[in-house]
């Protein structure tokens, strides 16, 4: 039987505990194997944007998914440095005897149109839609394989923990532990405040 393998590409700046309870949920919804967390490298729709270092948001990543079966961390997309772009990765990690199955939130879908080489994503994946609290979005266009996973929404974002962490704020409830020890001795997102 092939092996079912989840890639998870985001920002993560930083990785939170929506986005892995989110990677938690479509692994035991599926049956997969694994879901790789892929931070972007040079995610182009929010230059400027970014706060933390490439190194530092797969670090960060890297501190998250540490003890927690089934989820691992990938490091394709920091290395190639140059924007990321789903298909690219898609094309690193496909293999023989492997199938893919891209996971993206609602919002994630809801911008697809937006891609890069989008035709070439529909015959590399089965797109995953996480749909929180009832939410539903379709891939653009019709010929993809889509997989819905429902999930409870979990009010957490990336801003919000850097906005917390701007105003002093704890974030314990946020971050997963060992992500939060890391941020705080690097002093990553500190600055303004
Ligand atoms: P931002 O604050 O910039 O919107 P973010 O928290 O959405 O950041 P991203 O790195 O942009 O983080 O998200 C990566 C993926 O995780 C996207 O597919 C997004 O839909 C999903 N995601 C974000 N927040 C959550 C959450 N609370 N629960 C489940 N999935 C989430
Ligand atoms: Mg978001």
């Amino acid at each position: 039987m092939a092996e079912r393998v989840g890639v998870y590409g985001g920002t993560f700046d930083p990785i939170h505990i929506g986005h892995v309870a989110a990677a938690r949920a479509v692994r035991e919804h599926l049956g997969l194997d694994r879901v790789l967390v892929v931070p972007a490298g040079d995610p182009w729709q929010k230059r400027g944007r970014v706060v933390a270092a490439p190194e530092q948001r797969l670090e960060m990543v890297r501190r998250a998914v540490e003890g927690v079966e089934g989820l691992e961390v990938c490091d394709v997309e920091v290395r190639r440095g140059t924007a990321s772009v789903t298909a690219d990765t898609l094309e690193d990690l496909v293999a023989p005897g492997r199938d893919l199955f891209l996971v993206l939130g609602a919002d994630a879908v809801a911008n697809m149109g937006t891609w890069r080489r989008l035709e070439d994503t529909r015959d590399l994946a089965t797109i995953v839609v996480v749909e929180r609290d009832g939410e539903r979005a379709e891939p653009p266009g019709s010929g993809w394989r889509v997989e819905h996973v429902p999930i409870p929404r979990i009010d957490v974002s990336s801003t919000a923990v850097r906005e917390r962490i701007a105003a002093g704020a704890s974030i314990e409830d946020l971050v997963p532990a060992a992500t939060a020890r890391y941020l705080e001795e690097q002093g990553i997102y500190t600055r303004g405040r």
